[in-house]
């Protein structure tokens, strides 16, 4: 690293390190402002470093439009941050890809990578090449994966007990924590219910965001939300006479319209006598009798379509006592299938008996507050679900979805990979002391920063210590001591700043969610260290 790309590796990174800084120190309340300061070293942490473990403070976001947003999620709170550099940009993609890949852990990773890049920032500045720094970063990330992998411990997805503890610790953290209980039923609800497993290939799907949809109804107490066995769809039958209450069901479902088919582009018709003109009207007529019939020979009890529903074939269908609903969400149609056994069709023609549902037990509409709702509930072996949440206000609701989410994904996560590793900072502790030890076989200069990675991984129990008020250095110093000892499941007691075994405290999280915390982290720490200039990709005007 030589004169002026050393000088513009230490910019970048130290703009990094600078740029996220200053605009917290406002405190809690922050704007929506573009951060491009260059003063004020500091680290990418300070940004959601009090956000994190069970004694986080919120943040209170401001919009430019005046609207305000309640949350310590750090993916929340950094999608809502306008930042000029672009390096920083990428920062702000590392809490999104994590809550994409895993979705938890995003605090801990911005905290973690910012953690990296504040130890990686004196080796630059000492001359050290960054592909040295790199190359120690990737040795370490591979022993710290075989680390977690090797503390961690199988868990039965079967046992409700133990899953329940699980998602519990991750919401531990959130707002929600006082209904815990609840959000954590919910969450093992819904994917118990989307999981599914392929037979021939032994793989498992789960499939949350397709398959688990969020109802948010305002109003009411948050103890009556509730995942449905079936679904909940914002939709009223299309006439006023059509049943608003079925037993079992026979459900269709089309997305093709019971309409009139006009032509497929315009269409110029000259007409000279009216008995044309009168013809042409009882042709559509008889198009929409046809394919009402077909329908009717069936005899189903509920129609659901994608697009629209005639007038006209609404009395017919009245007539032949069906009900029908129209204008549905392709998504939505799909989890009907899903809950109903039914199969969507997209020409009238090609519809046959086995493509009829018959799995729903009961169709009702609800009116709750001034909308109407339908209900497709009693579904036997759903494999797609409403979750119904209620609050006070829209505010509580949305906080509520976005900590179910994350509840969700733990779940899913311990569903695809049943280990699990010890939280409040054991598994960072226990990384790095056994990274601390490998360091002393590492040969030359690499030494170095392989030791800063070990450094570096108590960033996590430290900020948990520090966000109960805790004394840190002691704390640690006593917490290191456990591990040098052997003891992994040693971490920090969130709430009181003690040192404990996780075995009895109980806060777990899945092996998938620290791996991927781990390598987001270095990986972009990598990623940066690569970027030796910033150079601005505005053409010349000519
Ligand atoms: P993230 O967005 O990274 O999941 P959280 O605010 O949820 O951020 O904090 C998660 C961290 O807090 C994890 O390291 C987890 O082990 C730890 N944690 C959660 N509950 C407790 C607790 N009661 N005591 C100590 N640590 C906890």
């Amino acid at each position: 690293c030589q004169g002026s790309a050393c000088y513009g590796r230490t910019f970048v990174l130290g703009g990094i390190l600078a740029l996220l800084s200053a605009a917290w120190t406002a405190g809690a309340l922050i704007r929506r402002r573009s951060l491009t300061t260059r003063s004020n070293p500091s680290t990418v942490a300070d940004v959601i470093r009090t956000c994190l473990g069970p004694r986080s403070m919120l943040k209170m976001l401001l919009d430019p439009m005046g609207g305000i947003l309640l949350t310590n999620d750090g993916n929340a709170i950094l999608r809502e941050i306008e930042v000029a550099h672009p390096a920083a940009k990428s920062m702000v993609e590392l809490s999104r890809t994590q809550d994409e890949e895993v979705g938890d852990g995003t605090t801990s990773v911005i905290i973690l990578a910012g953690e990296m890049l504040a130890q990686a920032l004196p080796h630059v500045q000492r001359n050290v090449h960054p592909i040295v720094i790199i190359s120690a970063f990737k040795k370490a990330l591979e022993d710290a994966i075989q680390v977690i992998d090797d503390i961690s411990v199988p868990v039965d997805i079967n046992n409700q007990e133990e899953m329940l503890q699980l998602v519990k610790s991750s919401l531990g953290t959130k707002f929600v924590s006082r209904w815990s209980d609840l959000m954590c039923n919910l969450a093992l609800d819904a994917v118990r219910c989307v999981a599914q497993e392929d037979p021939s290939t032994g793989m498992r799907e789960v499939d949350i965001k397709r398959y688990a949809r969020v109802e948010k109804i305002p109003g009411g107490e948050i103890e009556e939300s509730k995942v449905l066995d079936g679904l909940i769809l914002n939709k009223d039958v299309t006439h006023p006479k059509m049943r608003r209450r079925i037993e079992n069901p026979r459900v269709v479902l089309l997305d093709c319209p019971l309409e009139y088919k006009k032509g497929e582009s315009q269409t110029n018709i000259e007409i000279t006598k009216e008995a044309d003109w009168n013809r042409i009207l009882e042709i559509e007529e008889e198009q929409v009798k046809a394919m009402c019939d077909k329908i009717i020979e069936l005899k189903p009890d509920l129609v659901f379509t994608e697009k629209g529903v005639s007038d006209l074939a609404q009395h017919y269908f009245v007539k032949a006592n069906i009900t029908a609903i129209r204008r549905v969400r392709k998504t939505d149609n799909n989890r009907i299938a899903r809950a109903t056994g039914a199969t969507i069709v997209n020409r009238v023609d090609d519809l046959r008996e086995s493509d009829i549902g018959t799995q729903c037990g009961l169709f009702h509409i609800e009116k709750i507050g001034d909308e109407y709702f339908t209900f497709l509930t009693k579904c036997k072996e759903p494999k797609a679900c409403s979750i119904v949440l209620r609050g006070p206000s829209k505010d509580i609701i949305n906080e509520v979805e976005r900590n179910l989410q994350d509840a969700m994904c733990v779940a899913r996560n311990v569903f695809f990979n049943p280990r699990l590793s010890p939280g409040g900072g054991a598994t960072e502790m226990a990384v790095s002391v056994k990274l601390a030890e490998k360091a002393k076989l590492v040969q030359g200069i690499e030494q170095w920063p392989y030791r800063s990675v070990s450094d570096a991984m108590e960033v996590i129990p430290r900020t948990l210590i520090q966000n109960c008020g805790g004394n840190a250095i002691k704390v640690l110093t006593q917490l290191r001591a456990k591990h040098a000892n052997g003891e992994h499941s040693f971490g920090i007691d969130g709430h009181e700043g003690k040192v404990v075994d996780m075995k009895e405290y109980g806060v777990w999280e899945p092996n998938a969610v620290k791996v991927q915390t781990v390598k987001t982290a270095i990986e972009s720490a990598c990623m940066l260290l690569r970027v030796d200039d910033i150079v601005s990709g505005v053409s010349k005007r000519g």
